[in-house]
């Protein structure tokens, strides 16, 4: 059986996200142009005089005052991690045009993004070699306002463990990024310059990526690290190529490793991850289309955004088992776990608010209503 024969696929939840109107948008007169009248609908006006409104709807919609929190208690995200814990494999991915508040969703605005929680002082608990959970104290929040899903989902995480005392728990962290096809070590950048192979293993039934850095956390700030590390590599890589961070996916992944004491000296372990990634813009797949490239020919653009929105298509054709193209991008190679078999993924859609992002917007909206009939 290969990972694409496997039958059941779905997607728990597809919010979408507005962010505010930012202070240059407001000083240049910019509007709002979308209304939220309830019940999951989108309201997105038109340009064109005359012409009636689009409406959208969909399980869950987060408007520009939502918060940070807000999302991680409304999103799905912390079924997601009970799940991981439960050992099924698990993907967060945040789809929209650059600008549309992909990044600041999953880890913060720039710069708080690799900070940690300031609170993370206090008794660590567990004895038994399990990852540690380090208190919170009672009525301090832990969070600065803008920690974003990724920050959140590692506490979560930790709680999840805290909470299951009769279990033993090994968690290993990898972060990577795709540009280009290229699969880059963001833990281990002394390999840039010769990217990792993406494999399949007959064992696991799964792809991975060979000789990729993999970090054993133990710690809550083992996480953290990770995430900081990572980061920072890809802000450093960056900078030799324009708009690099909008052409690249990044994929932080943590692997949950579960034994469960059985009677006597039995133990059995169940094996779940959770990626988190930050998808290129949107806007590089239309690029792609309006040059009439054919799948292979976008191979420099972004092959592996394109293949998503194919495998999104298929699956949301309610073809579950035909053939998904999972084997056409490294990135969906690598989330095919989650997409189909074993798995559940939680995409979130961004979205600009403005009339100049209008035909972005639509597109997004479109996109992710056609991911909920997964
Ligand atoms: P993307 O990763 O999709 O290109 P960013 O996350 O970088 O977009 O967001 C673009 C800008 O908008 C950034 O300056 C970011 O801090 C800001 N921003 C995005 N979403 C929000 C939000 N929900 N609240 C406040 N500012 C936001
Ligand atoms: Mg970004």
């Amino acid at each position: 059986t290969r990972a694409e024969n496997k039958i059941h696929t779905y997607t728990i939840l597809n919010p979408y996200r507005v962010r505010p109107l930012s202070e240059e948008e407001r000083s240049r007169g910019e509007r709002q142009i979308l209304e939220f009248p309830g019940r999951g609908q989108v309201i997105c006006s038109s340009t064109v005089a005359g012409q009636k409104p689009k409406v959208f709807s969909y399980n869950v919609v987060f408007e520009p005052a939502a918060s940070q929190e807000d999302l991680v208690e409304y999103s799905g995200v912390k079924r997601l991690l009970e799940m991981a814990v439960e050992g099924f494999s698990c993907t967060a991915f945040c789809y929209g045009q650059t600008g549309s508040g992909k990044t600041h969703t999953l880890t913060g605005p720039p710069g708080l993004a690799q900070g940690k929680p300031d609170c993370w002082r206090g008794d660590v608990c567990r004895g038994n070699g399990s990852p540690r959970y380090t208190r919170i104290e009672r009525g301090a929040s832990p969070y600065s306002q803008e920690h974003g899903l990724v920050v959140r989902s590692f506490v979560h995480l930790f709680r999840l463990i805290h909470e299951r005392p009769e279990s033993h728990f090994v968690l290993k962290a990898s972060f990577l990024e795709i540009y280009n096809e290229k699969v880059i070590d963001l833990l281990n950048p002394g390999t840039a310059r010769k990217p990792l192979q993406v494999r399949w293993s007959k064992e696991s039934r799964s792809f991975y990526v060979e000789n990729l850095f993999t970090v054993d956390c133990e710690e809550l700030d083992d996480l953290f690290a990770v995430l900081e590390e990572g980061m920072r590599n890809r802000a450093v890589g960056a900078h030799a190529m324009n708009a690099h961070s909008s052409r690249s996916h990044t994929l932080l992944c943590v692997r949950v490793r579960r034994d469960l004491r059985a009677t006597g000296d039995v133990t059995c372990s169940t094996h779940g991850k959770i990626n988190f990634v930050d998808l290129a813009g949107s806007e590089m797949t239309k690029k792609t289309h309006s040059r009439g490239k054919t799948l292979e020919e976008a191979n420099n653009i972004n092959k592996s955004l394109m293949v998503l929105g194919y495998c999104i298509a298929q699956l949301s054709d309610g073809k579950k088992r035909g053939h998904i193209p999972y084997r056409d991008s490294k990135l969906t190679k690598l989330l095919a776990d989650s997409l189909a078999g074993n798995g559940v993924t939680l995409m979130i859609a961004c979205i600009a608010p403005t009339r100049s992002n209008l035909s972005e917007t639509i597109n997004t909206l479109r996109y992710a209503a056609r991911a909920k009939k997964i």
